[in-house]
């Protein structure tokens, strides 16, 4: 959606292929299954959005989304200890997935010249291996095969993107493909929130997170509020430390198994909403477009269908977002010209590094995680090694002192770049170290502590 609103400011027409049908309201669909588990929008991608589309945040947040900031309203229990919560102006929009796309696919679908062919499947693409000129579609109803003529075909087909095996069929050699894959499974379920007093903020995101450096499989547990007055609880564990598809464990995992119970004591006493909805769309998966000797005109491949991350990083829409934004960089450099699509596919694999390298040097920590890269920093012992000291000094004085944690927000919100917090103030809040005591216990105002009161032993 945010392709097709940024495309129409360049093309008279601009067609969306797809084969679900969208839902008229905030409504989960087929075509997007991970759509029932906690979605997190960090600022990083939440700005990208608004630009494309002015207004989305306004009424994203008139529909109940909530504006948390981050990490004032973030209670994170991190491999070193819990987040002091800075002041800082990073934040994270909280709602469901589906009022999400519902409200950007709103926005987008008034854009003139933007319409929509639903129920339609792409089935290959037309053209040769210097341009491509179109896709071949069925129309899934009647079965009728068609052409569509375009100038641009953008590819958002997601985690199964059939774009690799098209281009071969057009004569383009395989593309290289990275992975890492952690095994993760997602379990999620929605609870009835308590009432909080009045004139309360939102409730903080909390995060129970695992440590990749503990030696065994990983763990976590995250609640987010959305619109609605629910919580969405979503846990996740790496290979051999899975969490259970049985309602009746989900509890006992988030207290028992994570490494702290702030998640299960919260949701304790409520009401489940849900049944338990699990998900194995986890594996990091990159494909390397960017690399191949010769690149058609006319073919870009963004979002998921190019490069695809563990979610536990909440990063899949932002960096989603963050191509989109290096693809208007480029239009707005050269037009929709020739040589467009290879310098754009270029520009969105370097939007990718940073989120790419955050998940992946984390993720091949785990045991039993399985990677195909000839990345050293992911390969090569003494490269990642090296990679992972400097990371773990950062995070652990983050938690502790406000200039480092400034600039791991921004990381993490995908706001900031690597290259860009590298700055001689942050080398010396890193040589000053902690600046505050550690807290013993989840720093937790007096109004939500009060919300754990409830919760049965
Ligand atoms: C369990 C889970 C939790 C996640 N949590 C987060 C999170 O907290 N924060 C975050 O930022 N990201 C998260 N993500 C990642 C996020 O869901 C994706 O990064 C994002 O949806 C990618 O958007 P996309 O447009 O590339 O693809 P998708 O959103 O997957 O959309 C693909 C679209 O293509 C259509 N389609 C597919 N094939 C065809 C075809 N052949 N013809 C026509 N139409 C087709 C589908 O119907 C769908 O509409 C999570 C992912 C999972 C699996």
């Amino acid at each position: 959606m945010l392709t097709a609103s940024l495309l129409a400011r360049y093309t008279d027409s601009v067609t969306v292929v797809d084969r679900d049908t969208y839902p008229e309201g905030p409504e989960p669909r087929k075509g997007v299954p991970q759509a029932r588990h906690c979605h997190i929008l960090w600022s990083g991608g939440a700005r990208v959005l608004e630009e494309l589309l002015p207004g989305t945040q306004r009424r994203l947040t008139g529909a109940g989304a909530h504006r948390i900031p981050i990490p004032a309203g973030l209670v994170s229990y991190t491999p070193f200890g819990w987040q002091h919560r800075f002041a800082d102006e990073q934040y994270t929009l909280a709602c469901t997935r589906p009022l999400l796309d519902h409200t950007v696919r709103h926005q987008a679908l008034r854009e003139p010249g933007v319409t929509v062919a639903e129920r339609t499947e792409a089935l290959e693409l037309c053209g040769t291996a210097d341009r491509v000129t179109g896709v071949r579609v069925r129309e899934l109803d009647t079965g009728t095969v068609r052409r569509l003529d375009a100038d641009l075909v953008v590819d958002t087909s997601g985690r199964g993107s059939a774009a690799r095996r098209w281009l071969e069929r057009l004569g383009v050699p395989a593309a290289e493909e990275e992975t890492v894959d952690t095994g993760m499974v997602y379990a999620t379920r929605v609870f009835q929130a308590p009432r909080a007093a009045p004139d309360s903020g939102p409730f903080p995101l909390v995060s129970v997170l695992a440590d990749p450096g503990a030696g065994g499989p990983g763990r976590n547990a995250v609640l987010m509020p959305v619109e609605g007055g629910r919580w969405i609880v979503t846990l996740s564990g790496t290979r051999g430390g899975e969490p259970p598809a049985a309602e009746a464990d989900f509890l006992g995992y988030a207290r028992g198994a994570v490494r702290h119970p702030l998640v299960g004591d919260l949701v304790a006493a409520l009401e489940p909403l849900t049944p338990v909805w699990r998900s194995r769309s986890t594996v990091n998966r990159r494909v390397h477009y960017d690399r191949l000797p010769r690149w058609p005109e006319g073919l870009l491949v963004l979002g998921d269908a190019a490069t695809a991350f563990n979610p536990v990083y909440g990063h899949g829409m932002s960096a989603a977002a963050r191509g989109v934004a290096a693809v208007e960089r480029e239009l707005r450099a050269r037009g929709l010209g020739p040589g467009l699509a290879r310098a754009a596919q270029r520009a969105v694999a370097r939007a990718a590094d940073d989120p790419w390298l955050l998940a992946t040097s984390g993720d091949v920590r785990y045991p039993g995680a399985r990677v195909t890269s000839r990345d050293p920093r992911l390969t090569d012992p003494a490269t990642a090694a090296a990679q992972r000291r400097a990371a773990d000094a950062m995070s652990a004085v983050a938690t502790r002192n406000q200039e480092v944690s400034r600039a791991a927000v921004g990381l993490m919100t995908l706001s900031t770049t690597i290259a860009q917090i590298q700055t001689p103030a942050l080398l010396a809040a890193l040589r000053r170290g902690p600046e505050r005591p550690a807290h013993p216990s989840p720093p937790l105002t007096s109004g939500e502590r009060a919300l754990l009161a409830s919760a049965p032993a």
